[in-house]
């Protein structure tokens, strides 16, 4: 990945709502997976690795079966049914069966996670990155680890108190939420704490969550 454009992509995506690396993944993942559907649909590395897997996973075939057009899909599937067919073969005759890899695009993203969390375990020590980070949403649960465990001293203690800020004004929302619905208060209008609750799964969970217009009021 050219380091340029890793580092603008990385300040682009602080502005934006939930973790950033778990964003920028998403995207290249999906930049990838169409790839694969629109220009290598018979690359051969591609097809064994999806044989060997049985297809993607349950994630990946969601998204295959957004973005990829059937034809491509059909082409790809009638190959994995068929040596799915042989596999049962061999389980009939000699009792032998299991899968022989995982979901390549699982592996791809995971790559991907750790390029980007290198990147950015470097380019925090700016103080443009810096500034971004502390205006942004921060990392997700998983990614804030991955980060802390790959930093030196001094950013560890700038990022994981800036982390803390976060988490205790969410927490502060949350409880805030929480008493709003007590019977008692429930006159008292839901302020931006009306969605907390989605922000928590999404700084937990990380993977990008939207529900818009979604609320525990309603
Ligand atoms: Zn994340
Ligand atoms: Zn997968």
């Amino acid at each position: 990945m050219d380091k340029n454009l890793s580092y603008y992509d990385q300040l682009e995506a602080f502005r934006q709502p939930g973790c950033s690396i778990c964003r920028l993944v998403e995207r290249h993942s999906r930049e990838y997976l169409e790839t694969i559907f629109y220009e290598s649909v018979n690359d051969p590395e591609i097809r064994l690795q999806l044989r060997n897997a049985f297809g993607f996973c349950a994630a990946h075939a969601m998204k295959a079966a957004e973005i990829g057009s059937p034809l491509a899909i059909a082409l790809i599937y009638e190959d994995i049914l068929n040596a799915l067919d042989q596999e049962i073969g061999r389980a009939i005759r000699n009792g032998r069966v299991g899968m022989k890899g995982k979901c390549p695009f699982c592996e791809q993203e995971h790559q991907m996670e750790i390029r980007l969390t290198r990147a950015l375990a470097a380019s925090i020590e700016e103080e443009a990155m810096q500034t971004a980070f502390k205006s942004s949403e921060g990392l997700c649960a998983r990614h804030l680890i991955k980060l802390l465990s790959a930093t030196s001293p001094d950013i560890r203690q700038f990022v994981g108190e800036s982390e803390r800020g976060k988490i205790r004004a969410l927490r502060a929302e949350l409880k805030e939420l929480i008493r709003k619905n007590d019977y008692r208060f429930a006159k008292e209008t839901i302020g931006e704490e009306g969605d907390s609750w989605l922000r928590a799964l999404r700084k937990t969970a990380g993977h990008f969550i939207e529900r818009k217009g979604k609320s525990l009021t309603g």
